[in-house]
């Protein structure tokens, strides 16, 4: 059969390329993960049927363990959310189909492989939120974004992690005011832990719940700066799987990764070892910075991670009498955003009283809440708890198969020592 070449300026054609595959979309929804089951949709056979209309159109059929599942709602929303994150896509449709006997006994066997093969494979539960934060290069105030975020969703009385990978300059600990080493229990290590001060948890709390946050740097390995500088790639990602595999992290509502600038390695073992994790990507108001950053978006595109925001910081300095100063240029943020197809989530002003805050180790998302730099990062927190990225919630339609699954996890081990 012959084919006609593509007329690159037939609109259909072109629309039809930028479509993404059904292969594609499977890949992103690696990233769902089942709560209960521990494991993502993917991998229990839930993703029953994708197809993809060349205008962008998806189509994805999920098999649930029972048509009456009170979580096929909240699945609903994820699986929307992420296959949104893919270019090309225009509507998402989940149509429901009910698993077969077949489907829900291979299910409730991947989730009993799962929980005792992979489990153990990192520290992070199935339920925490991974939010990696990342830039095109450094300066840009990363780490700040990180610490302040973290210490703003730690003030709704949520448990969030941060690892600090960035090894081009490990500031998270000195902004967090916790310096030494990592103490260890049962071959684990513990993060530092860092509770919310009393009077910042008070001005933002919504819940009863303390807030805490629990620190771990690459850096606290190394003894000084050029020692990491020497880390590269498998260095590098041996270590992430480290601190992912042999911390004991507790149970978190989210971890936030503060990032190595630019993109490589430390993105890619995060993909592959974290696929549930979406991304923050912060640039200045430069238009250069801007450009590096398009880069970092695309590159988190190609390893199936969802960008879910784009930050600003360093936007405007507000000045006592009210004038705004357009210290670093304007428009990178935006420019970003209409680039990577991912809204322009928050713009941080310059403001002195973050980077002192930065440098007496309280940051001034606690230090001063109504400053206008605090102000957005709190924003930013609702945003994110809202809408965003919300912390996951155990509403069981699975938590019976569940049971069953890890109930006999010697039943299996009897079934493959005979195999
Ligand atoms: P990165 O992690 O991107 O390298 P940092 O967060 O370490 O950047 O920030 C670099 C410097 O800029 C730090 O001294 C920090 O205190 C300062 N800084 C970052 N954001 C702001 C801001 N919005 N206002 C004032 N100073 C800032």
């Amino acid at each position: 059969m012959d084919t006609d070449p593509v007329d690159p300026r037939d609109p259909e054609a072109l629309v039809a390329s930028a479509a993404p595959s059904p292969e594609d979309v499977r890949r992103m929804l690696a990233g769902v993960m089942d709560p209960e089951l521990h494991a993502s949709i993917v991998d229990l056979g839930m993703v029953d049927d994708v197809s993809v209309e060349p205008n962008g159109d998806v189509v994805v059929n999920i098999a649930l363990t029972t048509l009456g599942c009170p979580l096929r709602a909240e699945i609903k929303k994820e699986v929307q959310s992420k296959v949104r994150g893919l270019p090309g896509v225009a509507e998402v449709a989940v149509h429901y189909v009910e698993m077969t006997q077949e489907q829900r006994t291979a299910a409730m066997q991947a989730a009993r492989w799962n929980a005792h093969e992979n489990a153990p494979s990192t520290e992070i539960a199935a339920t925490t939120r991974v939010l990696a934060i990342a830039s095109g290069k450094g300066g840009v105030g990363k780490s700040s974004v990180t610490v302040n975020l973290a210490a703003a969703l730690a003030a709704r009385g949520l448990t969030v992690g941060i690892l600090d990978a960035d090894i081009w300059g490990f500031s998270v600990p000195r902004m967090l005011g916790v310096e030494g080493r990592l103490s260890g229990e049962d071959g684990k290590i513990l993060p530092n832990r860092v509770p919310v001060p009393r009077a910042a948890a008070a001005a933002n709390a919504e819940s009863e719940a303390e807030g805490t946050i629990e620190v771990v740097s690459m850096g606290f390995l190394v003894d000084d700066e050029s020692t990491a500088l020497m880390w590269r790639g498998l260095i590098l990602t041996k270590a992430l799987e480290q601190f992912l595999t042999d911390v004991r992290w507790g149970a978190l509502d989210y971890l936030l990764v503060d990032m190595p600038p630019g993109t490589g390695d430390v993105q890619m073992g995060l993909a592959r070892l974290l696929p549930q994790t979406e991304m923050l990507v912060v640039t200045t108001p430069a238009l250069a910075a801007q450009r590096v950053a398009t880069r970092v978006a695309d590159m988190a595109r190609r390893s199936y991670l969802k960008v879910i925001g784009v930050v600003e910081n360093m936007s405007e300095f507000v000045a006592p009498d009210g004038q705004h100063f357009a210290l670093f240029g304007s428009g990178g943020g935006a420019a970003l955003a209409a680039e990577s197809g991912a809204p322009l989530v928050a713009s941080i002003p310059l403001e002195p009283a973050l980077s002192e805050g930065s440098d007496a180790g309280t940051p001034v998302a606690w230090a001063h809440p109504d400053s206008p730099a605090a102000a957005a990062f709190h924003d930013l927190a609702a945003q994110i708890v809202l809408e965003l990225l919300p912390p996951v919630e155990m509403a069981g339609c699975t938590a019976r198969i569940f049971e069953l699954a890890t109930a006999n996890l010697a039943e299996i081990d009897a079934a493959r020592a005979q195999t």
